[in-house]
């Protein structure tokens, strides 16, 4: 008996001691909505960062997985529903992604056009591009390379989305966040209150204010839409983070 209650007080103090190291570590915390990014490899704050890595792949099967090492479990032939789809000759690789977010996204004092290749992390990590093809051309050709899920690889395998990513609507909801900008803006899908909505109801890039689920007292947030520009438009409403590769 003396052996039990004995137990106990180390097991409480114990327990009481980790609790004080919990407290103690608040301010590196990692907030709730970040975790929402399953794909990350690793993620740590970094002063006023939100550091999310991610190795790129899409965790959904896609034509792009054929003749790799993880043709096996990943590859799918193309089943969506465009008649004009044309498989581009690039294949998924792993990529090395390493993105910083603000943690306290503010409005930029102009606004920066946004790069070509990554401008965003998804929930599945893979990162989000913007509505240009090479030398900024539209996407008009490169639209029928996209796979069923809305992704196709670059020159190197890293896969991307510059449309709605639909693996994570359809897994998700299409009213959900759906990942970050490098601006630390959240973006979401194209749903609000059962309205799905269109371009002309965002500014021009691509977003506006309001209470979001994650946000109850209000944030900037992007939508993507169904048609160009898709999910950014002129540029990043915010001070922008960085992405390396
Ligand atoms: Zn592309
Ligand atoms: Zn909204």
């Amino acid at each position: 008996m003396k052996i039990m209650l004995l137990n106990l007080i180390t097991l409480l103090i114990i327990l009481t001691s980790c609790h004080k190291n919990s407290t103690s570590s608040v301010s590196t915390e990692i907030p709730a909505v970040y975790k929402k990014v399953y794909g990350a490899t690793d993620m740590y704050i970094d002063g006023n960062y939100i550091v999310i890595k991610s190795n790129g792949r899409p965790d959904h099967k896609s034509p792009y997985y054929k003749s790799t090492q993880w043709e096996s479990a990943l590859y799918e032939a193309y089943n969506g529903n465009n008649s004009s789809f044309m498989q581009n000759p690039n294949l998924i690789a792993t990529a090395s992604l390493t993105f910083r977010l603000p943690l306290k996204p503010v409005k930029a004092a102009s606004v920066q056009a946004t790069p070509l290749g990554p401008i965003g992390v998804s929930l599945n990590g893979v990162p989000f591009y913007n509505q240009y093809a090479a030398n900024y051309q539209p996407l008009t050709m490169e639209l029928n390379t996209l796979d069923q899920y809305n992704g196709h690889p670059q020159q190197m395998g890293g896969y991307h989305y510059h449309i709605e990513p639909t693996y994570l609507t359809a897994k998700y909801g299409k009213h959900v966040l759906l990942g970050f900008l490098l601006d630390g803006f959240p973006v979401y899908g194209p749903l609000e209150n059962n309205t799905t909505l269109t371009n002309d109801m965002l500014d021009a890039c691509h977003g506006h204010t309001h209470a979001t689920t994650d946000y109850p007292d209000g944030i900037y947030h992007y939508h993507v839409t169904a048609d160009a520009p898709y999910i950014n438009g002129t540029g990043f409403y915010g001070t922008p983070g960085t992405v390396a590769q």
